[in-house]
């Protein structure tokens, strides 16, 4: 299965949640194997991420949306967690502050895209400022509604200086958020995470649901498309997202450096037998 085609939003097109499930099963995909081939996509996803930082040319941005409880810090961890940390941030994007609502939402975001050679995780990022800003009416409909295009040029602009855009909506259903919600009830080490809030804003579902859906079908370019992946099985969320990722990186063709010095010189001048200090070799040079 071909995972980019499967769960890409199709530019252009307008999807509808309600069509997609968020519990994916395929008979010939199963929970044990998936955890091997996760493993060897993380070693893929290194290799590349070792050659993006050698290149310094290329960059890669990607973003998680989701739901409370849809797993975002999950695909940080198990996902991108393989990654070497040097060349590698993930940025998380909470309510703006005093001092980031005195600019320009896009604003922000500026300030910490990735630079030539990292990969930058955002975990949440400018689509809030479609999501909860919207639904919770925080800024007038002329203003929310102007930003989708905006959003498609600024991440226009960052395609146009070889930033890769990958954008991922973790597709939960309601029923699962709330399983979730009552698992961290119950387990002392993730109790600390639970907020009224959360369950305050499950009120808000269908509403979320239209402002994603109007987000994900606006802003899937195919430069920086968005891919809605079933979550309600973490394992399958992540192993969906390394391949992803991976199909991604390999039609990208990033090459290690040309070497900057003559390789057959170096190795003449320093490594030779007699700089290697091998025994036989040796002597035979001292004669
Ligand atoms: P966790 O999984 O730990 O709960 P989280 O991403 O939900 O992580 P929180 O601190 O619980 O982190 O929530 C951050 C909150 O900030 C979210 O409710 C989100 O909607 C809100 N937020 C993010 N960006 C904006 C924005 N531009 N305007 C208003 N609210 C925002
Ligand atoms: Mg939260």
């Amino acid at each position: 299965m071909n995972y980019s085609k499967k769960f890409i939003v199709e530019p252009g097109s307008s999807i509808r949640l309600k069509d997609l499930e968020p519990s994916f099963s395929k008979k010939n995909v199963k929970k044990i194997s998936s955890i091997k081939e996760i493993k060897k996509l993380q070693e893929k996803m290194d290799e590349f991420q070792f050659r993006l930082f050698t290149e310094k040319k290329h960059a890669l941005l990607i973003v998680l949306q989701a739901p409370d409880a849809g797993g975002k810090d999950g695909v940080v961890r198990h996902v991108i967690g393989s990654m070497n940390p040097q060349g590698c941030r993930v940025v998380s994007f909470k309510k703006p502050t005093q001092k980031e609502l005195a600019h320009d939402f896009l604003w922000r975001i500026k300030r910490q895209v990735p630079k030539p050679g990292e990969v930058v995780i955002f975990n949440r990022s400018h689509y809030e400022d479609v999501l909860v800003v919207r639904v919770h009416d925080l800024v007038p409909k002329e203003v929310w509604s102007t930003r989708y295009e905006q959003i498609n040029d600024f991440e226009q602009r960052l395609i146009a200086k070889d930033t890769h855009i990958l954008k991922f909506f973790l597709h939960i259903s309601k029923e699962e958020q709330l399983r979730r919600f009552k698992q961290r009830l119950n387990d002392p080490t993730r109790q600390w995470k639970i907020s009224e809030e959360d369950y305050a804003e499950r009120e808000y579902w269908a509403s979320y649901e239209e402002a994603y859906e109007d987000a994900l079908s606006k802003c899937s370019t195919d430069k920086a498309p968005w891919f809605v992946i079933p979550s309600d099985k973490k394992w399958f969320r992540n192993l969906a997202i390394s391949k992803i990722i991976v199909e991604a990186m390999e039609k990208f063709g990033i090459e290690f450096p040309e070497p900057s010095v003559n390789i057959e010189d170096i190795r003449r001048k320093y490594h030779t037998a007699v700089h290697e200090g091998k025994k036989g070799e040796r002597s035979s040079t001292n004669k």
